[in-house]
């Protein structure tokens, strides 16, 4: 966790100095948010509270639209003693040294600290630490409880659901690409690019998103996408036939994106004559990306990162495309002339 951040959960502690702490569960870097979760034993009034704010929130002036809090019952801070009570291990810690996921938790009772940090997913060792983690997120507001969801997902074996559909903090200019990947996709993946491997890679700036087509040594196209809103430093990688994430086409497109390569693509637009297409074709913009033709179909890579064929003409044999940009030799155009 950065030094700013460690300032900001200090200065809340200092704000809530009056309470007694009992518990604070801390979630660094996930699913972009920067949560900070504390349990406060206040003995004036013999009352438990939960206090929670997302550090991101936190910028200088501390009040009631940073810090939300509620109350808790004595039974469930009944139910988190008792759990703290089955936990076999007092502390564990096993933080990788990536960007994201920190989860840090830190309990006091009964004269036993009881210290946890990993990242991600709770750890098999201390898979009875959910509990715990469920009953806190109970008293937390409804639309916090998809991260509650991803923190259990082990438990759940839904991991692979949650690793696809992940966005990231990742700063393109500052941080190392090296970290995403292991040792293996880095090295196939500057491969593909010294072999000029990459058939086409461009920014499409109005969705934020980088697409890439790369040909694997068997000939098969690898579509990627790696959505990138470069204000807010939010990355999010997919590839057409990966099962696993961050993988060596991923690896090669992003380090050609660094060095700053660029290979547009054929842009064509859809003419519409055919109904039965035009229907198909309606969540289409207008522009459309291409990666050229055979002689029966356009290929067209869609917006979501699909490669899809589209006849080139008609059932009249008129040209269902026309050709917005082209490569310097006028590839495209001059291959449509001849159909
Ligand atoms: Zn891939």
């Amino acid at each position: 966790m950065n030094q700013e951040y460690i300032n900001k959960i200090k200065d809340i502690t200092k704000y809530y100095r009056k309470y007694k702490n009992i518990l604070e569960l801390i979630l660094y870097n996930y699913e972009n948010l920067d949560f900070y979760i504390r349990i406060d034993y206040d003995s004036k009034h013999n009352k438990y509270y939960v206090h929670f704010t997302n550090l991101n929130d936190y910028q200088g002036k501390l009040d009631k639209g940073v810090l939300s809090s509620s109350f808790i019952i004595d039974e469930v801070i009944k139910s988190i003693y008792n759990d703290l009570n089955k936990l076999d291990k007092k502390e564990y810690i096993n933080i990788n040294d990536t960007y994201f996921d920190y989860v840090y938790f830190h309990a006091y009772y009964n004269n036993t600290e009881y210290h946890y940090e990993y990242n991600k997913y709770t750890p098999k060792e201390i898979i009875k630490l959910n509990n715990i983690i469920r009953t806190i997120f109970l008293c937390l507001p409804h639309r916090l409880l998809y991260l509650f969801n991803e923190l259990l997902a082990i438990e759940n074996n839904t991991v692979s659901d949650y690793e696809y559909y992940k966005f990231f903090k990742f700063n393109l200019k500052k941080d190392n690409i090296d970290n995403l990947f292991d040792v293996n996709s880095i090295d196939e993946g500057n491969s593909y690019i010294n072999n000029h491997q990459i058939r086409f890679l461009e920014y499409i700036s109005p969705l934020k998103t980088y697409y890439g087509v790369l040909e694997d040594n068997i000939h098969r196209l690898h579509i990627i996408t790696i959505y990138y809103d470069e204000k807010n430093n939010i990355m999010k990688l997919t590839c057409s036939k990966n099962e696993h994430m961050h993988c060596k086409h991923e690896y090669a497109i992003l380090e050609s994106i660094k060095n700053k390569k660029k290979i547009p693509f054929y842009k064509v637009r859809y003419v519409y004559k055919d109904e039965s297409l035009l229907n198909k074709l309606t969540s289409f913009n207008n522009i459309l990306l291409s990666i050229g033709c055979d002689n029966v179909n356009m290929n067209i890579i869609t917006y979501e990162g699909i490669l899809l064929k589209v006849p080139l003409k008609d059932k009249n044999g008129n040209l269902n495309f026309e050709v917005i940009e082209d490569d310097k030799d006028n590839t495209l155009s001059n291959k449509l002339n001849n159909i």
